[in-house]
């Protein structure tokens, strides 16, 4: 009976485990393709950059245009609400944060206006 367990130890023991972060593919072994691991949204983003978006979540800053009533600053978003940032002046230290809304233009202090333009999440 102990010979029988000690064996069945062994046996276990004695599998081969490997933890180092390599495959096979293509006849040689090589790291893993990081498309063929990420999931989820994670996989949409490296998608996205293939399709040549170098900005899918839309984080980068944007230069203001005429910002007027009529011409406002378009800001894209996915969701009913973001949180934008106005440096007003050019030689500002500070940045006026502000919520926009769908629908509804606003103004910031500096007189620019700004609108909320819905895009399709990646
Ligand atoms: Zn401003």
């Amino acid at each position: 009976m102990a010979s029988l367990c000690r064996n069945a130890v062994f046996r276990v023991c004695s599998r081969s485990f490997s933890k180092a972060p390599v495959c096979y593919k293509y006849d040689k072994w090589q790291m893993p393709d990081p498309m063929d691991l990420a999931t989820g949204l994670e996989k949409r983003e490296l998608l996205a950059y293939q399709a040549g978006n170098d900005d899918p979540f839309m984080m980068k800053g944007a230069v203001r245009g005429p910002g007027t009533k009529d011409q406002p600053n378009e800001i894209p978003s996915a969701f009913d609400s973001r949180i934008i940032g106005c440096v007003c002046e050019e030689d500002s230290t500070s940045i006026l944060w502000m919520w926009l809304h769908s629908g509804i233009p606003k103004r910031c202090k500096c007189g620019h206006w700004f609108k909320l333009v819905k895009k399709t999440p990646i």
